[in-house]
């Protein structure tokens, strides 16, 4: 785990480099040698990676991007006709106590977290409306929480894997729902994207705001990029009664427009530029544990699995305060490599 902590000052300074180098794309410097400098970005995220951090490398770094931005108002497959929703086996996973407080409901793939207080329950992600019943309502019951007690629910963005539950809590138990003012906005314009699946407009979220219930505090931090509204936040858990810090990642993939320079460019500019501010934040609370919404991204359900068989040793979640600026190095790097290759394209055509 500590082997690469004197890598990450050089690639702390290679990527701050790089991202305050690419105010002058539009400027078309006389000879860039844009090979080199994707090279450069691409091993910083790499490096910054190492073993912990593959499936977000794969995904930002690696894989073909979608290109861009879903403007269209489609009912969802999966909700027009719930028998094609993916069958439970792709999906189910046991719940599970993470910390003192804090409590895995998600699923395979997509996460939903309850951190518990004194005063109720503080619910964080909703997964898909064809499981959120299934994994957090019965996943709660499992773990011997009432869901009656949910309070606050906070989406980190407007998409079908993380609000789908959200309407389903805010009608059955009057929670309060927390979202970024543009994914509000979005779940206003497309009302057939968004079926079954759209609160009522609530909570629109600011930066810096503190969400708190009894002992327990969410502070949310304005993250765009992944889409316009995307939340991510830092809280405390405990660990046998440790005071644990967590930075919660909210958007990863590039669900923007990102194959043509304009906008491209600029939205890749956000996006790291959001990417910086959630690293400060985590930085100034000291997290040592990351969290994300994906388990792809931060391997939730294989550290729930080790988690039992934890006994006297180390929290599997918690990785140190390196390894979690680290994870947004990898985000960086792939995004700023992104951004480059957008950079030379317009160089190019600005050539002939
Ligand atoms: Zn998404």
């Amino acid at each position: 785990m500590k082997l690469h902590i004197a890598t990450i000052g050089v690639t702390l300074a290679i990527i701050a480099g790089i991202v305050a180098d690419s105010g002058s794309a539009q400027q078309a410097p006389v000879k860039r040698d844009f090979e080199s400098e994707i090279r450069t970005a691409l091993q910083s995220a790499k490096t910054a990676a190492g073993f912990d951090f593959l499936g977000t490398l794969v995904r930002t770094c690696l894989l073909p991007q979608s290109g861009g931005e879903n403007i269209t108002d489609n009912v969802p497959g999966y909700v027009t006709n719930p028998a094609s929703a993916p069958p439970r086996n792709t999906w189910h996973a046991e719940p599970a106590k993470i910390f003192d407080n804090f409590y895995f409901v998600g699923g395979k793939l997509h996460s939903a977290w309850a951190l518990t207080t004194k005063e109720g329950i503080i619910l964080i992600d909703t997964i898909y409306p064809y499981n959120s019943e299934e994994l957090i309502i019965g996943g709660m019951q499992k773990m011997g929480l009432d869901p009656k007690n949910i309070k606050y629910v906070i989406i980190s963005h407007a998409h079908g894997d993380h609000i789908g539950g959200a309407e389903m809590l805010q009608t059955r138990y009057g929670a309060r729902v927390v979202m970024g003012g543009p994914d509000w906005d979005l779940v206003e314009k497309y009302p057939n994207r968004y079926k079954t699946m759209a609160p009522k407009r609530d909570i629109v979220a600011t930066d810096g705001m503190k969400i708190t219930l009894g002992e327990a505090t969410v502070t949310i931090w304005l993250t765009p990029g992944h889409t316009p509204g995307t939340l991510s936040y830092t809280f405390t858990v405990s660990d046998r009664g440790r005071p644990v810090n967590v930075a919660y990642s909210g958007g990863t993939a590039f669900n923007f427009v990102n194959n043509t320079p304009d906008p491209g460019i600029k939205n890749f500019q956000t996006y790291i530029e959001s990417q910086k501010h959630i690293a400060e934040k985590a930085a100034a609370v000291g997290a040592t544990v990351l969290l994300s919404n994906h388990s792809e991204f931060d391997s939730a359900v294989n550290k729930n699995r080790m988690l039992a068989g934890r006994g006297e040793g180390p929290h599997p979640y918690e990785l140190g305060a390196d390894w979690v600026q680290r994870y947004f190095q990898v985000l960086q790097g792939c995004a700023r490599a992104a951004q480059l290759r957008l950079e030379q394209q317009l160089a190019e055509t600005a050539k002939r």
